[in-house]
């Protein structure tokens, strides 16, 4: 039941729907998940700019 991993090009075991092995699987998930946490810091990051901001205006008054 061995599959050529797209990836890797190693001999491992694979679903029929899969052209990737899990390890390669796993690596390309974390790299998609730190791709989000990346995006929602970014947000983050803009949001608590905006309250530091916020805050300046509340202050200098
Ligand atoms: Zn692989």
């Amino acid at each position: 039941m061995g599959k050529i991993c797209k990836i890797c090009g190693k001999s491992r075991f694979m679903f029929s729907w899969e052209d990737i092995c899990y390890t390669c699987k796993q690596k390309k998930d974390l790299a998609e998940m730190q791709q989000k946490i990346k995006k929602i810091k970014k947000v983050t990051l803009i949001h608590s700019q905006i309250a530091i901001s916020f805050v300046h205006i509340v202050v200098m008054r």
